[in-house]
């Protein structure tokens, strides 16, 4: 039974606990945000496995403005979950209890995590891959915004996958609902996937506020991301990282992007549009080229045209390799020591190595390069290093 926030004053204090640990059995963590620790749990009834978000409300731990701050974001939180939840591309809430001490949100078990480790584990997406999710994403954003609620925190660690790799959009802590018409001022979200006018707005007080278009950036930061490994806007020092955020300065210029389409790019430069008027919407992104041309079913039915094209790529795709075959350098142990990452496939494994030895992002830009870890000059990266450490120091 889910009990609404509003009515604990009714309740005993201990009994949505009793309640939620008669109903289900608790489990190992799979999960930690700011104010809350995710573990799997049971269904005692059933067997079935859940996820339960638990959030800490501790009187001996918050003060009572926090305390306050607390319930009324997660009362926020479950009104909108209740609201949007059975959506396809959004996690599904099963049920919810309170008790003096503790909140508990119980979910629909996603197990295959993050996108965020997904990624961290392929390190690249292909263009097919990053086109159904990003559907799926701009699907359930499209939905939100349809019913005027604004998500404010998408990113790739509350993008959660099931068993078949298929996604829900998580974790409503930062939404709100946007009454027609209200702009927002309030500075939150994550660092990365900031949008430009969150930040102008909360460095300028003439500045009008910003709207929906913020999620829309940060699915382009998202897309971005999946396809290059590493995110358009980095910079060891945050203050330059914001900078680059509000002027828009992104390059297409690692070498992921060499085999990418025109299509997959112009979309991303769509969404990455510094004025919010200009940025492509929900629904303008799912009618842009990279969705048009490869609907839901493909490859159910072919109709003759397309067989013919298929037939057509596939002879050229043979010629090509033919001519890359002969052309090809064979992979030396001199080229292996001399320039490893230039090799793809030894390239995609340093990548896959450099995310399993720092567990986030290695950005490859111009002042911090993935390239550089594996380089045969230890000193040169050792300088680099320390220059950055020193002018980090500065700030
Ligand atoms: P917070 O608001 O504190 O960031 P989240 O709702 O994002 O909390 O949950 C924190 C983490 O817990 C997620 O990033 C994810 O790893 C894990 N998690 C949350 N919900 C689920 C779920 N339904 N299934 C599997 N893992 C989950
Ligand atoms: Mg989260």
């Amino acid at each position: 039974m889910t009990r609404d926030l509003e009515a604990r004053d009714e309740l005993p204090d201990w009994a949505g606990a009793k309640e939620f640990y008669q109903k289900y059995d608790p489990k190992e963590i799979i999960g930690r945000g700011v104010s809350s620790t995710v573990r799997r749990c049971i269904h005692r009834e059933t067997g079935r496995q859940y996820a339960v978000k638990i959030i800490e409300v501790t009187p001996e731990r918050m003060s009572p403005e926090q305390l306050q701050e607390v319930r009324l974001s997660t009362a926020k939180e479950l009104e909108i979950l209740h609201q949007v939840s059975h959506h396809p591309s959004i996690i599904t809430l099963i049920d919810s209890y309170e008790s003096s001490t503790f909140i508990f949100l119980v979910f629909d078990l996603m197990k295959r995590g993050e996108l965020f480790d997904y990624l961290t584990e392929k390190v690249t997406l292909s263009e097919k891959e990053t086109r159904c999710i990003m559907r799926s994403l701009l699907e359930a954003v499209s939905y939100l915004h349809a019913n005027n609620i604004v998500h404010r925190d998408l990113k790739p660690e509350n993008i959660l996958m099931d068993d078949c790799l298929n996604i829900k959009l998580s974790d409503f802590g930062f939404s709100c609902v946007l009454k027609h018409p209200e702009k927002l001022r309030e500075l939150c979200g994550t660092p990365g996937y900031l949008a430009p006018e969150i930040l102008k707005c909360s460095m300028d007080e003439t500045h009008p506020g910003y709207g929906k278009e913020v999620d829309l950036w940060a699915c382009g930061v998202i897309m971005f991301t999946l396809l290059a490994g590493s995110p358009p806007f980095w910079h060891r020092r945050q203050m330059l990282m914001l900078r680059m955020i509000m002027d828009g300065r992104f390059q297409f210029s690692s070498p992921e992007w060499d085999d990418r389409s025109v299509t997959v790019k112009d979309l991303i430069s769509r969404l990455l549009t510094v004025s919010p008027e200009n940025r492509l919407s929900a629904d303008q992104s799912l009618q842009h080229a990279f969705f048009q041309s490869h609907q839901r079913d493909e490859g159910s039915s072919i109709a003759p045209y397309y067989r013919f094209r298929i037939a057509a790529w596939a002879a050229l795709a043979c010629v090509r390799i033919l001519v890359r075959w002969r052309r090809a350098r064979p992979i030396t142990s001199e080229l292996l020591t001399r320039d490893p990452y230039g090799v793809k496939g030894v390239r995609r494994l340093i990548d896959a190595c450099a995310f399993r030895i720092y567990g986030h992002w290695v950005k490859k830009g111009e002042r911090q390069n993935r390239a550089a870890l594996f380089q045969n000059q230890p000193k040169a990266l050792l300088l680099t290093m320390g220059e950055d450490e020193e002018r980090e120091g500065d700030m």
